[in-house]
This record gives C-alpha cells, sequence and structure tokens, in this order.
C-alpha cells in the first residue's frame, strides 16, 4: 500500500483539482485531505481523522454516507445492465421508473424529466430549451437570460455566465452576452438600515422591472434564481420576495427557470423550494439531492406550457437535438430510486424541516449576539453565519483577511467541517438531511468555540 506521503505526492504532481489554487497546491502550500470513508454524517481521512461533515461534501449526500441500499442497487445494476443511452426513444427499467418517481414527487404543472450527470450541464438543458421555445413561438431576438448577483448555477461556459459571482468569471471571458445580472435578495446587505423585508422585496422587483425596461422585454427569455440563494452565502429570500418577483416575469412574458440543484429533494423541509416559497417554475434544475451523489445524475423538468411548444417543434423540425453519451444513465438511475425510496423511509424531508430549525435555533442562541456576527440565518437544513467586523453599522471584515476561512480552520480542530462562502466572510452549514439534534449540537458548538479563538 502506498504511505500518505507518496500519496499525496502524486496527487500534488498529477490531479488537477477543480476550484483550487493551483499554484500552493503544487508547491505543498494548501491543503491536502485524503478521503477514506463515510459513515452517517461523519468521513474519515488517511491521516486518521473523524469529521463531521456540515456541509454534506458540496450539499449533496443529503442521505448520508455509508447506504449500503444504494451501495447494493448500483451494483446490481452494474452487474445487470450498466449503460445502454436513452436516445430515440430507449430507455431502461431503472431509468423509466425514476423518471415516474421525480414526476410523482415534483410540484404541479410539471410535465417531463430530462436527465443530464450535473447541476451544471442540467442549466445549460434548460437554457437551451428556453431558446428553442423561443424560435418556435417565432420570437428569436427574445434570448437574453437574467440571473442574480451571487446566484449560482454551474462553472461552465452559459452556467458560469449565469452565476453570480466574480471568481467563477475573472479572467475567463464571462459572462457571455446573453447573460445580465440583477440585485440580489440580500436583506442583510439591503442599501437602507430603514427598509423592511417587504420593502427591500419591493425594490429588487423594482430593480428588475427597470432592468427588462432598460434592456427590452422582448429580448429577455428567462429568470433564472436559487429558492435560497446557495453558494453566494446561503441568503433565504426576503418576505414577499417570490410572490413580487413573479408578478413582474408574468408581466412580460419572461419564463421562470428555479434552480433547485441544492434545495431540491428535501433539503428545505419540502420536496422542492418551490412548493415551499410557491414558487411555479416553468423548468426546475436538480442534481445532487437526486441521488444524494452516490452516481452523477442531474433532471432539468420541464412545465407543461413548454413540453407543448417543444413537442410543436419537434413536429415540425424534427428530433430535438439535444442529449449527451450519459443521458439518464442507469446507474445514476438505480441510485436515484434507491435514495428517494431512503429519503421516503427515513423521513428525511421532515428531518430537514425539523432538526434544520433546531440547528439554526441552537446556531442562533450560541453565536447569534457575538460581537463579530452579523446575522445567522437558514431555513431547512441550511444555515449561515455572517462574520463581521461591527455588528451594529454591518461593517465588514477586509476580505484579504479570511476571517471566514480561518474560523473553518479553527472548526476542522474540533472535528467538524463547515464551508467558508466564496465571497464574504459567511459560515456555511448545508449538513446531511439525516442530522441528528445531538450532531447539530457539536456543530454549533464547534462554531462558537472556533468564532471565540478567531475572533
Ligand atoms: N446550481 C446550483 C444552485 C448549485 O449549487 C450548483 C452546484 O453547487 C450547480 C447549479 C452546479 O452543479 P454541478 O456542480 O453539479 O455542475
Amino acid at each position: 500500500m502506498l504511505t500518505n506521503d507518496e500519496l499525496a505526492k502524486w496527487d500534488r504532481e498529477s490531479f488537477f483539482h477543480p476550484s483550487t489554487h493551483l499554484g500552493q497546491f503544487a508547491r505543498g502550500e494548501a491543503p491536502q485531505r485524503i478521503v477514506t470513508g463515510g459513515e452517517g454524517s461523519f468521513i474519515t481521512d488517511r491521516d486518521g481523522n473523524r469529521l463531521l461533515d456540515g456541509f454534506a461534501g458540496l450539499y449533496c449526500v443529503n442521505v448520508g454516507y455509508g447506504r449500503t441500499e444504494i451501495a447494493d442497487a448500483i451494483a446490481k445494476q452494474a452487474h445487470e445492465l450498466a449503460y445502454y443511452h436513452a436516445y430515440a426513444g430507449h430507455g431502461s427499467e431503472a431509468n423509466i421508473t425514476l423518471a415516474k418517481m421525480v414526476m410523482d414527487r415534483a410540484p404541479k404543472g410539471m410535465a417531463r424529466v430530462y436527465f443530464g450527470l450535473g447541476g451544471s450541464d442540467a442549466n445549460e438543458t434548460n437554457i437551451k430549451l428556453v431558446w428553442y421555445y423561443n424560435n418556435i413561438l417565432g420570437r428569436p431576438e427574445k434570448k437574453k437570460i437574467i440571473s442574480r448577483w451571487r446566484g449560482y448555477h454551474g462553472s461552465g461556459l452559459m452556467t458560469g455566465s449565469l452565476t453570480g459571482l466574480e471568481l467563477f468569471h475573472k479572467k475567463f471571458d464571462l459572462p457571455l452576452a446573453q447573460v445580465i445580472h440583477t440585485e440580489a435578495p440580500y436583506y442583510f446587505r439591503r442599501p437602507e438600515d430603514g427598509m423592511s423585508e417587504e420593502d427591500f422585496s419591493t425594490y429588487c422587483a423594482q430593480k428588475l422591472d427597470a432592468l427588462i425596461q432598460a434592456e427590452g422585454p422582448e429580448t429577455i427569455a428567462a429568470f433564472i434564481g436559487e429558492p435560497v440563494l446557495g453558494t453566494g452565502g446561503i441568503v433565504p429570500p426576503p418576505a414577499g420576495y417570490w410572490t413580487k418577483i413573479q408578478a413582474v416575469l408574468e408581466k412580460y412574458d419572461i419564463l421562470l427557470i428555479a434552480d433547485e440543484v441544492v434545495t431540491g429533494f428535501g433539503r428545505l423541509g419540502t420536496m422542492f423550494g418551490s412548493d415551499h416559497y410557491g414558487i411555479t417554475p416553468d423548468l426546475i434544475t436538480s442534481a445532487k439531492g437526486l441521488t444524494s451523489a452516490y452516481a452523477p445524475l442531474s433532471a432539468s423538468i420541464v412545465g407543461q406550457k413548454m413540453w407543448d411548444v417543444l413537442t410543436e417543434g419537434t413536429d415540425e423540425y424534427g428530433v430535438l437535438g439535444h442529449g449527451w453519451t450519459y443521458s439518464a444513465h442507469p446507474i445514476g438511475a438505480a441510485a436515484g430510486i434507491a435514495n428517494l425510496k431512503l429519503i421516503d423511509d427515513l423521513g428525511l424531508v421532515k428531518n430537514a424541516g425539523e432538526t434544520g430549525a433546531y440547528l439554526n435555533r441552537a446556531m442562533q442562541d450560541a453565536v447569534g449576539n457575538h460581537a463579530h456576527v452579523g446575522e445567522v440565518r437558514g431555513e431547512g437544513m441550511l444555515c449561515a453565519v455572517e462574520l463581521v467586523a461591527d455588528r451594529d453599522e454591518r461593517r465588514f471584515f477586509d476580505a484579504s483577511e479570511g476571517k471566514g476561512a480561518k474560523v473553518v480552520a479553527a472548526m476542522l480542530k474540533r472535528g467538524v467541517i463547515a464551508r467558508a462562502m466564496p465571497q464574504g466572510d459567511i459560515l456555511g452549514f448545508a449538513p446531511p438531511l439525516c442530522l441528528s439534534k445531538g450532531e447539530a449540537d457539536q456543530i454549533v458548538a464547534a462554531t462558537k468555540d472556533a468564532i471565540e479563538e478567531v475572533l
């Protein structure tokens, strides 16, 4: 067996890691963790650590680690039929069954599900469907997509453009011209202290309306948003936000894409975030929670209104030319079936709501009044702690100080993984949906101690 040092050397010399500081990593200046296993909410590594994963990987291992039901389903599928494509009407029992299960759980008004591999490609699919739809309807100029600053929608060419975080644009010549960004629904960073949440929602809707007017409503095809902003800081929307935004979109006949890659399949305590906030999307993007990351699989869920136009289009123009080799991969589908069954059998949607509320309350009680905590916020099994230089004046730390990353490092010493969100000093928590109250207490205690140590 390789020693830890040998493996770490191969890692530095061979492996191009995603979202990593390349130079620091290659020079051995950045952290390396070689993960060996997982059980429930915990992972283990080659240095002998057992860590409580307060971020469920990348908010995706929703049923927790080490679920033999899913591993067995994957193995069985691999033995029976590892792969056959899904082009031109081909299917397998696994992907057809999963399609039925997804549609049974989808919000009202949805018609079909298209399977891809991950959140980014599912969003690419949805944008292509929006363009196809408008071309079929004879309005080829209606193509621009509006997303929000701080939104995260992936890191492909189009999806990286939709993402409203500078880190994902810088030096990549993004965003592409068809993408424009509007105000983030980030109440904590509202422009004026006196605004209520409802006022701020009205302000966001007015900003959106003004942007649409300035660009020309006939050029705007769709608006994309996460029910709760995720990677941009775990920010639940202010009161009334989605109702006001949807009213603007309806006025200008603009489609709504709900990016539910994080919120889909239970994280907010409802099956979809759209159910939670009364959103009626034309398209839904989902991935992570669909298989709890036991295999890569995404689902673009298409609403009836769009489906009718897409079918009209193929009647006129022939086959819809969009597909990946691995669309609806049977192994991913087998993982998805076993995962959704587990979510039902273990009552994990309910637990996400209840234990998530417990985690958020306990976090608020433990650190909410700390001089350097501006806000504790969350929804369902999502929680964030925003660190500030001065809480009364909402004055932020200089980003170069990396306070969030320092607190996260101090938490690791206490056996708990949190995520320093990519912009701002925000500690993010998105534990597995099977988190127990005792584990929630452990996360909170580590956060409190680490904040006291660093700040
Ligand atoms: N959309 C949202 C809301 C996400 O959070 C993510 C990933 O974190 C994506 C899309 C992209 O998904 P993937 O990384 O699977 O491509």
